[in-house]
């Protein structure tokens, strides 16, 4: 009798190999999932390549988490091609071999109150083969000063750091960070801005699910929008949905009753601020300014204004399909939900 199963070894060596491939972080191709006759997911397409910071964005019930967390491992899908760092995470063995490799930012998490920082990132470190030491991941977050400190007298915003050291604390190449900084005030957000800035110049992976679009604009590669269940628009945010060739609007007020040169100008709103969309920017600010320079006309609150990633990203969620929310489901295999709705437990 063979002491070592020959297709355990065999399969073992493939599960190993497919770490090794090179290419894309994530590679999903016609993903499709759908809970009873609700299709959640309506073949969506997604590469996320290595190293990059990718967010994806869409309004409540689009389908991100049901994304994610068949990403990660934590749902079964309907149909689709799906590789994670290579793994199909679909597949029992390859899923163990995945775990090992990513870690997940949830929302909430349940960890000991009564431990202290280093006792938690200690504690999960231990689940992995390779961690990293716990004092540099500490370290990582902004956390050193708070090394010994018990979690309940931490802050939200420095338990949410603690939430993204226990996520590094196995060393992973890919993070999952599922709305990191909601709830947090203005400093706490930018606080957390920079932490993912530093996973990313340490070469991992991360993909970002967000309502917040500055979050979007400042930390991300590459965005993609979804809409009851598919990806309405993909791109770096800076051009995303043809943003960068919009053509610009100028914004002004007036003070006293000059009227400027026709074509430079317009009926004020309710506001008092009149609005021009000129063929030729450059060129009608220039009419507008030198007017105002030679009349001696204060124009008030001058601004240019491009639409900005929330006015592409409402534009694109605001349309009646994507009011109506997902489809009910049709030719897809339904499958089923674990019960309980959003399932991840650490
Ligand atoms: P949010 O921004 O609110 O977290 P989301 O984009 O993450 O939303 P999903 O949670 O993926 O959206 O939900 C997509 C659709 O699937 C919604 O219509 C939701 O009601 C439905 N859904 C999600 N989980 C389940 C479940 N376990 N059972 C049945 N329907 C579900």
């Amino acid at each position: 009798m063979a002491l070592v199963n020959g297709g355990f070894l065999r399969e073992h060596c493939a599960v190993a190999e497919l770490a090794r491939q090179d290419g894309a972080a994530i590679e999903v191709r016609g993903l499709f999932k759908s809970y009873g006759d609700v299709q959640a997911v309506s073949g969506i397409d997604l590469t996320v390549e290595r190293g990059q910071i990718f967010a994806l964005l869409g309004p409540n019930g689009a389908g991100k988490t049901t994304t994610v967390e068949i990403l990660e491992g934590y749902r079964s899908r309907g149909g689709g091609t799906v590789k994670v760092l290579g793994y199909d995470p679909g597949r029992q063995r390859q899923r163990q071999r995945l775990k090992n490799q990513i870690g997940i930012v949830l929302q909430s998490t349940g960890v000991d109150r009564y431990l202290t920082v280093v006792e938690t990132v200690a504690m999960y470190a231990g689940f992995y083969p390779h961690p990293r030491p716990v004092d540099e991941v500490i370290d990582l977050v902004g956390l050193a000063a708070k090394r010994d400190t018990r979690v309940l007298k931490l802050s939200g915003g420095q338990q949410r750091r603690l939430d993204v050291a226990i996520a590094l604390a196995g060393n992973p190449d890919l993070l999952f960070l599922d709305e990191p900084t909601t709830g947090f005030d203005p400093s706490a957000r930018h606080e957390a801005w920079e932490v993912v800035k530093n996973l990313a110049a340490l070469g991992k992976t991360v993909l970002l699910t967000t309502h917040y679009m500055d979050e979007a604009q400042y930390l991300a590669d590459q965005v993609a929008v979804i809409s009851s269940g598919r990806i309405v628009a993909e791109g770096p945010p800076a051009t995303i949905g043809n943003r960068d060739q919009a053509r610009a609007r100028i914004r002004y007020r007036l003070a006293g009753g000059a009227t400027p040169p026709a074509g430079l100008t317009a009926p004020p709103g309710p506001d008092g601020l009149i609005e021009l969309v000129p063929d030729e920017l450059t060129g009608a600010l220039h009419r507008l300014t030198g007017w105002a320079l030679e009349q001696h006309v204060e124009l008030d609150g001058l601004e240019v204004i491009r639409p900005s990633l929330e006015d592409v990203y409402l534009e694109l969620t605001d349309s009646p399909a994507a009011q109506a929310g997902p489809e009910p489901a049709s030719a897809e295999p339904a499958t089923t939900a674990p019960a309980g709705g959003k399932g991840r437990r650490r």
